[in-house]
């Protein structure tokens, strides 16, 4: 992996390369270190953390930094924030369910490049199954490109959640899986019609990634305010809506705000 450079447009297809190869990589090992991992419980002397969050961050960002790239991460502090590139990292999105042995938990790393998302992988670490956008040229799913279900009629939607639906806004069925990362990548792909951010709003690590690719996909993606996503490298939690249609997106926003 060589050190990615400041860019211009005409060079970001080789950065994105590169980071593809580095996240596929880092999911590798940390897939290799997890499945001989027997106990996914409370890390000691990490309060707030899993086991697993501790080796798949400690597996993860070091190389990210070795690469040159400042790093965001959900478990560390952040690092390198004055470089051109700088990653958002969560090493594992879901890790409740990762310790009670539901296979719905993700690595998710979005390159981000003047505060716009250029880049992102994000793969589910039970079972393999690996997202990828670049901006301006699609998304894919195991290598395949992959497209929103389009669905525009609240009546016909499956809709994800994340925390509890606040009230039935006429949806035609709906989950709520425990990871936004993947929840978010499904609706990418079309499986699911919408996610809707019902709970206390998520952190930049949770969405980034899953967010280029909604948007490469072809939905609709913003906050609860209907502001466009951001990549400011801030704190701030949002709530997301996201929608396999534009119609689908803005029928739910103003129906969850009545
Ligand atoms: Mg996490």
């Amino acid at each position: 992996m060589r050190v990615l450079k400041v860019s211009s447009v005409s060079v970001l297809g080789m950065e994105a390369s590169s980071f593809f190869e580095l996240s596929e990589q880092i999911s590798d090992e940390i897939m290799s270190s997890l499945s001989s991992l027997e106990d996914w419980g409370k890390a000691d002397g990490h309060p707030g953390q899993y086991k697993h969050d501790v080796i798949a961050d400690e597996i993860a960002t070091p190389q990210l930094v070795a690469a040159g790239l400042g790093v965001i991460s959900e478990e560390s502090e952040p690092t390198g924030l004055d470089k051109s590139f700088v990653v958002i990292i969560d090493p594992i999105d879901g890790s409740t369910n990762a310790n009670l042995g539901l296979p719905w938990y993700a690595l998710s790393l979005c390159l981000v490049h003047n505060e716009e998302a250029v880049a992102s992988f994000v793969r589910n670490l039970a079972m393999g199954e690996t997202f990828r956008a670049e901006l301006g040229s699609g998304a894919e799913k195991n290598g395949h490109k992959i497209v929103v279900s389009g669905v525009a009629d609240v009546e016909d939607s499956i809709v994800v959640f994340n925390d509890l639906p606040t009230k039935h806004f006429g949806w035609r069925q709906y989950r709520t899986l425990g990871s936004a990362a993947l929840d978010l990548c499904k609706v990418a792909d079309g499986s699911f019609d919408a996610f809707v951010d019902t709970g206390e709003g998520l952190a930049i690590w949770d969405y980034a990634g899953a967010a280029l690719i909604c948007k490469e996909a072809g939905a609709k993606i913003t906050d609860s305010e209907s502001n466009p996503i951001s990549y400011q490298l801030g704190t701030q939690r949002r709530q997301l809506i996201c929608a396999g249609s534009a119609e689908l997106h803005d029928t739910i926003l103003s129906l969850i705000s009545q």
